[in-house]
């Protein structure tokens, strides 16, 4: 069995680059679960779709494949906005669901262990796993976070609009029936709004070190 890190946490609470950096330490495979969502959302918005019909969405899940997560517009906020409303979709979780459990359990490249970051991954993708993070920050500094990210690859974008988004989205994810954005009761919670990557990372790795060689 591979070793599986699952961190969990709202939009921008920095996940990705804690998952990056976790993945690259201990040699470890990375799964961004929210691009598959996110590569849902973008192939409905494509194809005219509304991200609420239900019967649709869940045709494009089911039949989602490797280029479809390439999509030039995966991180756009639009994007992160149809994920987040296919997501509440129970027919599209299922269809996603067994491919982030192969990715943990058999990760590629014979890696010894996956780090799968998302909303649901200590509470339904992977409730075994010896490590569950849930990391979090303040709304501003994850606005702030966001916002920099965006203005950097050129989006006009205002502070106030990326809060806005942010804390829609969230409520979105948490409110939903199926799968909702929560800590596992065993998560180690992890607030990012003081802290720097580095100090992060610390952290973290500190827990995986310790149930790798306990
Ligand atoms: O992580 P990211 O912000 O890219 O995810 C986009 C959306 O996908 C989230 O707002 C959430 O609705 C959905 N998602 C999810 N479960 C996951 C990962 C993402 O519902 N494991």
């Amino acid at each position: 069995m591979a070793f599986v890190v699952a961190i969990d946490g709202p939009v921008a609470a920095g996940k990705g680059t804690l998952a990056r950096a976790l993945a690259a330490r201990f040699g470890f495979a990375y799964l961004d679960t929210g691009s598959l969502y996110r590569a849902v959302g973008s192939k409905l918005l494509r194809q005219g779709g509304d991200p609420s019909d239900a019967d649709f969405a869940a045709k494009i899940a089911q039949s989602l494949e490797t280029s479809d997560l390439s999509a030039p517009d995966l991180r756009a906020e639009a994007v992160g906005l149809a994920a987040s409303k296919v997501a509440s979709i129970p027919a599209v979780r299922a269809a996603l669901l067994e491919y982030q459990r192969r990715f943990a359990s058999q990760p590629p490249q014979n890696a010894p262990g996956a780090v799968l970051d998302g909303r649901d991954i200590g509470t339904v993708i992977c409730p075994d796993a010896p490590v569950k993070l849930f990391v979090t920050a303040s709304d501003e500094v994850r606005a702030e976070r966001r916002f920099k990210e965006l203005q950097a690859k050129g989006e006009a974008v205002l502070l106030a609009d990326v809060l806005a988004d942010l804390r829609r989205r969230d409520a979105q994810d948490a409110s939903r029936a199926t799968a909702p954005l929560k800590p596992a009761e065993d998560a180690h919670l992890l607030d990012t709004s003081g802290l720097d990557i580095e100090a992060a990372v610390a952290a973290a790795a500190k827990l995986v070190s310790a149930k790798l060689s306990p």
